[in-house]
């Protein structure tokens, strides 16, 4: 597989804006029934950040990289999913000098995510598709296949973490905006070059 580079890391970021901008109206219309309806705009907001943030920086490691990514997503993004996404790029800052391999940081980018929000697989959030992309890599199957799967996984779960479990038995049958939003990311990874 790909290392991950300050180049590839850059390119993912820019492909990840433009889903995030293409896609912000239905983002925010997924997180309608199930939630507050602003996931689109908060996710909007955090990649703006991300690309202001990445472009302030002189010529970084990857390590800044990642941290820069980390606190733009922190500070911009506002909701419940904010937070999450940081302490995902935080913490593969945190290792990034001990390996590259995107499958080793997505790894404790999820630990980072499950431990912050204590949501379990099947709790209906990122998770779950965070979780099985993680797993894909051991295989070899990472792929957009693979992802739309985990993210459509979760339109059956009853939601037990995150605004949508208030909703309890009534979240069931919808798909969980940040569960599409984090297709996004691995998507653009993919497209970045990420393998
Ligand atoms: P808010 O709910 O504060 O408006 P967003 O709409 O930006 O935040 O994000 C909602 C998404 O965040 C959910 O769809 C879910 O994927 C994710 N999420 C919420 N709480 C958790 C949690 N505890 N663990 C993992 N993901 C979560
Ligand atoms: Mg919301
Ligand atoms: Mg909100």
């Amino acid at each position: 597989a790909e290392m991950l580079t300050v180049e590839l890391t850059k390119k993912w970021m820019e492909l990840f804006y433009d889903e995030i901008d293409k896609n912000k109206a239905y983002l925010s219309e997924l997180d309608t029934p199930i939630g507050d309806g602003d996931h689109g705009n908060n996710m909007k907001r955090g990649v703006t950040g991300v690309k202001e943030g990445l472009a302030k920086l002189k010529e970084p490691d990857l390590k800044a990289t990642l941290q820069a990514i980390a606190m733009a997503l922190i500070s911009k993004v506002g909701g419940a999913s904010g937070p999450l996404y940081g302490t995902a790029f935080l913490e593969m800052a945190k290792k990034c000098n001990e390996t590259q391999k995107p499958e080793e940081l997505f790894t404790v980018a999820l630990e980072g995510i499950k431990k912050r929000g204590g949501a379990k697989e099947g709790d209906k959030t990122m998770v779950d598709v965070w979780a099985p992309i993680v797993k894909t890599f051991s295989d070899g199957s990472f792929s957009k296949e693979e992802i739309k799967k985990a993210v459509e996984s979760t339109k059956d779960m009853e939601a037990r973490k995150g605004r949508a479990s208030y909703l309890g038995e009534r979240s069931i049958g919808h798909l969980d905006p940040g569960a599409m939003s984090s297709g996004y990311l691995f998507e653009t990874f993919i497209d970045a070059g990420g393998t």
